[in-house]
């Protein structure tokens, strides 16, 4: 039976948006993109909180092909990433192509073919793209007595409007969505209690607004805003060169980024004590830093605590430490998102021969083919995978993916096949590559990151989210990697005759080649 869709998108975000645009260029029409929110954006859509915005200056932080002249700060608040993601989503055509309230509870290889169950339905494709995002299930803290809080227990990624005027407020976790939203609570908090278990390195944040004026010229000249792009992208690119992935070469960099956070500290907080505590002891880089002008200064306001005594327990009217107990009336919790326990995969992905990818992941390591493709996994492409996240926006990463595609897809229609998976040995390769890389010179290995508790790291401590290159490294690998390091054939026609088995070698498909466009 022929497969009723050409692709399958599971994810409407960013990242399944750029792999959708790239797959209609490609001549795959015929697509269906599949998202369990009711709306498109992904994290844009989700998250709501107050002080919510980019952390990465916006013209870098777009798709390159669709600059936005609109942006009204140099980082733009969270409501205009969401517009600019419906704006992209209607200018592309994917709007039609999406269906939002679907949640995907597992996907199978089956007959050529890509099976994809979301509760009792089922649809078919012949390409597999997961976009699930790295950070899309919230986490719940697991501490003790928090479900018999008898005020309001409220997550960053559900934020619903609450009006925190007067009230005391509690919030635990002290990542960069919590730098964002201290400031806030701060404004509208009677009392703030800040439980912080780790510290974060926090930069200044050089954001202005935009005039109207510069505006415009973007709108007018849009190489003048490619020029800020490659400026931004620039400064981000040195950062995670010198901070995370050159580490041995340039310590003196990443000491110097941690000087100018310390300097950055000094200057809005007066008490050593009070410094000393948001002070983080392990390696800048370790875990994601971020930017704020107003997150150190609001612990001085007479009416904000931070907290760094271990929680003992929540019970029905506040938060117990060692220390003592917090009477509050809201518990936030910004304590981020699970990644490694359910978001690798986010759902069951069964490949070739039974192959469980979770399983294997876990059993194998973590890894993919540049941060793409997995053996036994034919014509299936897994954007949020270990070693894809390339530089510090998240767009770079997409960009790469969508070249890496053009590049896999454009082959594969030359030799008139229909189906690819990557090598066996291209994969163990470029494994070995990444972990070589992280382990000789990566701050992963060679800085202090026990404590950082980052979520770079896997449950087995490896670092395997950030792929350990430089963003020119892996476009440039986008562009050129090898094609021998894909299997292509033709479905029903491959080597050993089955539907379903590995893909036949690069240039010894026995697979007729069809006149014209291959059936996709
Ligand atoms: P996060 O960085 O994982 O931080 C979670 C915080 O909660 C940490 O401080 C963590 O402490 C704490 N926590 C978790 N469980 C806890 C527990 N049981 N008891 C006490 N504390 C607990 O999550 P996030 O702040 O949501 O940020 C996640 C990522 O989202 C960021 O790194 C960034 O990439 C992204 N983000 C991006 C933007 C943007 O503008 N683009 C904005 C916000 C966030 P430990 O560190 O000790 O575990």
């Amino acid at each position: 039976m022929a497969p009723q869709y050409d692709a399958i998108v599971v994810g409407a975000g960013f990242g399944g948006m750029g792999a959708a645009i790239e797959l209609k260029r490609l001549g795959l029409h015929d697509l269906l993109i599949l998202e369990r929110e009711d709306d498109l954006g992904g994290t844009w859509h989700v998250n709501r909180y107050p002080g919510l915005a980019v952390d990465i200056p916006s013209s870098t932080y777009s798709y390159s092909f669709e600059p936005n002249p609109h942006w009204s700060r140099l980082f733009a608040p969270g409501e205009e990433l969401k517009r600019y993601a419906e704006h992209v989503a209607v200018k592309y055509g994917l709007r039609p192509l999406m269906r939002f309230g679907v949640t995907v509870t597992g996907a199978r290889w089956r007959d050529g073919h890509w099976e994809v169950v979301a509760g009792e339905k089922t649809f078919t494709a012949r390409y597999l793209v997961t976009a699930t995002g790295f950070l899309s299930m919230p986490k719940m803290p697991d501490i003790e007595g928090i479900e018999s809080f008898q005020g309001k227990v409220i997550h960053t990624a559900a934020w619903e409007p609450c009006d925190l005027a007067g009230k005391r407020v509690a919030i635990i976790g002290t990542g960069a969505t919590a730098v964002q939203l201290i400031p806030e609570l701060a404004r509208q908090a009677s009392a703030l209690t800040v439980y912080q278990r780790t510290p974060i390195w926090v930069s200044p944040k050089p954001d202005y607004p935009i005039p109207p004026a510069v505006r415009t010229l973007f709108a007018r000249l849009p190489f003048a805003q490619r020029a800020v792009r490659w400026l931004g992208s620039s400064v981000l690119e040195l950062m995670m060169i010198s901070g995370v992935v050159r580490y041995k070469q340039l310590r003196v960099v990443n000491r110097l980024a941690e000087r100018w956070c310390r300097l950055h500290l000094h200057r809005q907080v007066r008490d050593p004590e009070l410094r000393r505590r948001l002070t983080p002891d392990y390696s800048f880089g370790c875990k994601r830093p971020t930017f704020s002008n107003d997150y150190f200064r609001t612990f001085t306001r007479p009416h904000v605590r931070l907290e760094t005594a271990s929680i003992e327990r929540v019970d029905a009217s506040g938060v117990v430490t060692a220390e003592g107990k917090a009477e509050i009336d809201v518990l936030v919790l910004a304590t981020g998102f699970d990644l490694w326990d359910t978001n690798f995969p986010a759902f069951e992905v069964i490949g070739r021969e039974g192959r469980d990818l979770g399983a294997w992941w876990r059993q194998n390591r973590f890894q993919a083919y540049e941060g793409v493709t997995v053996p036994g996994f034919p014509n299936y492409l897994s954007l949020n995978s270990p070693y894809s996240y390339s530089g510090l926006s998240y767009f770079t990463t997409i960009e790469c993916q969508m070249t890496h595609v053009r590049r896999l897809f454009t082959a594969m229609r030359s030799r008139g096949s229909s189906v690819f998976e990557v090598t066996q040995r291209a994969n163990d390769e470029f494994l070995h590559r990444m972990r070589t890389k992280v382990t000789r010179n990566s701050v992963f290995s060679l800085g202090h990151c026990a404590t950082a508790h980052s979520y770079y790291f896997n449950q087995h401590g490896e670092a395997t989210l950030l792929r350990p290159t430089s963003t020119v490294s892996a476009h440039r690998a986008a562009n050129s990697f090898p094609l021998s390091d894909y299997d292509f054939s033709s479905i029903g026609v491959t080597r050993t005759g089955r539907a379903d088995a590995p893909a036949g070698r690069q240039g010894q498909s026995t697979a007729p080649r069809p006149a014209g466009n291959p059936a996709w």
